[in-house]
């Protein structure tokens, strides 16, 4: 026991002792005691009046000069509230230093709640997105940013990219939208301005466009010529090698210069691809015979048709993407191997594999394979008449198409390439 509870027990002790003493004097020693103790208990409320008063007050009055226990018990009172004023003092001081700090960042931050709605947001972001405080604080943010695809953001579950939209108060803006889930419920939503980016990059897409369009016409006129040359049979024999590797050479820059068109018309084109209904079952079927009329195929081209599901969407697009993945397929796969296309459903989606039992990819190519110009093996691409874009049309076509392509494969045993379609595309026929 601490010393002051013993003194405290003994200083009780020698009250009443003494009360007994003074009974034993004066006559009726009960009553003395009784008395002896009622004025200990007068005390002891007395020291709790004052210190409750101080504690009431405490900020205007001294704490109450008492000693023993009470003494102890107000000097522990007053430690704590130290304590507790210094805590509050770092606290307020980090949040004015995040306040002034994300007032002056460029970005726009806006702190949401779990239902979405706005918490608190930083000048920029009133600035960017044309929010007014106070009036707005409390508001849906899908009823302030009005996108329709930014509903679409908020609604999926994938925040790693970031959305970019035109906001209704500019619309020669682009904004890059990110959520940033935090805590249980709540996110953070950063605003950027990208319209720089935007058009330096859109002002590179009309460059290679228009490059790739200025230079068809003369080529055109360059392979008619050799077209002309190869076919004339008094040409000396001499002449004959070159002008068939200038005629090779030139159907080569032609399938770029067809690819590059292709990629900007799919890079430029805006938003979603249309919605036709597409027959796949019957596309396939015709790009199997096709596949079959080349003239060294590998020998076994199959087609299984697990699903009679169509797709919405555009047909030249998606035939498109499909026609590169065969033709790869019979590229980088030997005479002896076969090549398998698998039009398959997944749940409510659909799905296009090709799958071969060619050369394979070595693992650490298969994240860079839907680059512009990337190939594993740049010799062997070319000498197969590559342009290294099929892939990266396989990919925006299929971006345009809100699916994806996920590519398997293992070196010197073959590939599979499959286009997820998601069931927002799926046509379900009766
Ligand atoms: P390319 O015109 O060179 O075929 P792509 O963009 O279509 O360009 O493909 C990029 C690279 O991916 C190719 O150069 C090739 O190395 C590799 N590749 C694509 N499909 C296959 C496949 N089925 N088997 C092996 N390698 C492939």
């Amino acid at each position: 026991m601490a010393p002051m509870w013993t003194f405290a027990l003994v200083r009780l002790a020698g009250i009443l002792l003494l009360g007994l003493f003074l009974g034993l004097i004066f006559g009726s020693p009960w009553l003395w005691v009784v008395l002896a103790a009622s004025a200990y208990l007068a005390w002891q409320l007395s020291n709790l009046y004052r210190l409750d008063r101080w504690l009431r007050r405490r900020s205007q009055l001294a704490p109450p000069a008492i000693g023993g226990i009470w003494g102890d018990i107000i000097s522990q009172v007053v430690r704590l509230h130290r304590r507790k004023r210094f805590h509050k003092q770092q606290l307020v001081q980090l949040f004015r230093e995040l306040r002034k700090s994300t007032a002056a960042l460029p970005d726009g931050v806006i702190i949401l709640s779990g239902q979405r709605e706005i918490l608190w947001f930083n000048r920029p972001a009133g600035r960017l997105l044309g929010l007014k405080r106070p009036i707005d604080i409390g508001l849906r943010i899908d009823n302030l940013i009005r996108a329709p695809e930014f509903a679409g953001y908020l609604q999926g579950e994938d925040f790693s990219v970031p959305l970019v939209i035109r906001p209704s108060i500019r619309l020669d803006q682009y904004l890059a939208l990110q959520l940033v889930p935090y805590g249980p419920g709540q996110s953070l939503l950063l605003a950027r301005d990208v319209t720089r980016q935007m058009r330096l990059e859109a002002m590179r897409q009309d460059f290679v466009a228009n490059a790739s369009h200025e230079l068809r016409t003369p080529l055109t006129v360059i392979s008619g010529y050799l077209d002309t040359l190869a076919e004339d049979a008094g040409l000396d024999r001499a002449w004959e090698g070159p002008v068939r590797d200038m005629r090779a050479q030139a159907q080569r820059m032609n399938a770029i210069i067809a690819d590059l068109l292709e990629l900007s018309r799919l890079e430029s084109a805006d938003g979603e691809a249309p919605r036709e209904p597409i027959d796949v079952p019957a596309m396939l079927e015709r790009l199997r015979t096709d596949a079959l009329s080349r003239t060294e195929p590998p020998r076994v081209i199959s087609l299984e048709i697990a699903t009679a599901r169509w797709l919405y969407g555009a047909a030249s697009e998606v035939e498109s993407a499909f026609t590169n993945l065969l033709v790869n397929a019979l590229k980088y796969t030997p005479v002896e191997g076969s090549v398998q296309m698998r039009w398959w459903a997944d749940g409510d989606a659909a799905c296009f594999s090709v799958i071969d039992t060619g050369i394979g990819i070595p693992a650490e190519h298969i994240p860079r394979l839907t680059e512009r110009f990337y190939r594993v093996d740049p010799g062997r691409s070319r000498d197969q008449g590559g342009s290294g874009l099929g892939l990266a049309i396989v990919k925006h076509a299929l971006q345009r198409h809100g699916g994806w392509l996920d590519v398997e494969s293992s070196e010197g045993k073959g590939s599979t390439f499959t286009c997820h379609f998601p069931p927002q595309r799926v046509y379900e026929r009766g």
